[in-house]
């Protein structure tokens, strides 16, 4: 995602998110958008958990989660403004953590979730990374890397590539988040006394 924009992603409007009370599944389920798992959404709404303590830092709220063999490798929300780190994205900070824990940069085999499309710079650093399969949330049809603006991920030309893409799961509860987000910060703005 590309944090420093000052204006919300052209994101669809959505209602109340929804409990978690499905248990965990790997397999497609039937009646869900194609290729998405229960185990998707489980790990999507832990993205979405990553993404409200950036709300709280007072960074656009984008959360991720790096999974493999089941369990979490690695975690992350954006922190651009309090790292001072113009790359610390979500799932850029995840994927540093992941390269840390496990002393190597590459990360086969581990499938990062987003609540938001990644932007151009993380696309470029999870095919460096080798990440097998990417799912994020809300789509961006400003900066979005994976397809909306730009189809860099899956860009023929790569040496490697990501296997899987699967955009759009939760997609309701990631973009009203953010909708939420910068609805407080357009309201806390114009409530600001006049400077003159
Ligand atoms: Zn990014």
């Amino acid at each position: 995602m590309n944090a420093a924009e000052e204006t919300p992603p052209n994101l669809p409007l959505s209602g109340e998110g929804q409990e978690c009370t499905t248990p965990l599944d790997s397999s497609p389920d039937k009646g869900r958008p194609g290729g998405v798992s229960l185990s998707d959404e489980h790990w999507m709404r832990h993205a979405l958990t990553l993404a409200r303590n950036a709300w709280q830092q007072g960074e656009v709220p984008v959360g991720a989660v790096l999974i493999r063999d089941g369990e979490i490798l690695a975690e992350g929300w954006n922190q651009p403004i309090t790292l001072h780190d113009p790359s610390a994205h979500a799932e850029m900070l995840a994927m540093r953590a992941a390269g840390q824990t496990v002393g190597n940069y590459r990360l086969p085999g581990t499938t990062l979730y987003i609540t938001l499309e990644p932007c151009l710079m993380c696309v470029g650093a999870m095919l460096h990374a080798r990440v097998e399969r990417v799912v994020f949330g809300a789509y961006d049809p400003k900066t979005g890397a994976a397809g909306s603006a730009f189809n860099l991920l899956q860009d023929p030309r790569h040496y490697h590539k990501v296997l899987a893409v699967q955009g759009g799961v939760l997609q309701e509860e990631c973009a009203a988040l953010l909708q939420a987000f910068f609805r407080e910060r357009r309201a806390a703005a114009s409530a600001k006394p006049a400077a003159e």
